[in-house]
């Protein structure tokens, strides 16, 4: 599983980061996502990966299989 982030939409409210700061961060420069483990693994990863994809406002993370 692979977690996509188009870049475009980010609307920097780092949504993502407080459901899994692990996965995510934030450019200083702009707010937009950085992703930091694209490659969610175990069952709680997954978990906050897909939790992460539903709340995010700018609709810029989904998953590949
Ligand atoms: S929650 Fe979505 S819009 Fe907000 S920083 Fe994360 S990827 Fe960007």
């Amino acid at each position: 599983m692979r977690i996509i982030a188009q870049q475009d939409r980010c609307v920097g409210a780092g949504q993502c980061v407080l459901v899994d700061p692990e996965a995510f961060d934030q450019n200083d420069d702009d707010g937009t996502v950085i992703v930091l483990r694209p490659d969610p693994r175990t069952d709680a990863e997954i978990g906050r990966a897909r939790e992460a994809v539903n709340v995010c406002p700018g609709r810029t993370l989904s998953l590949e299989p």
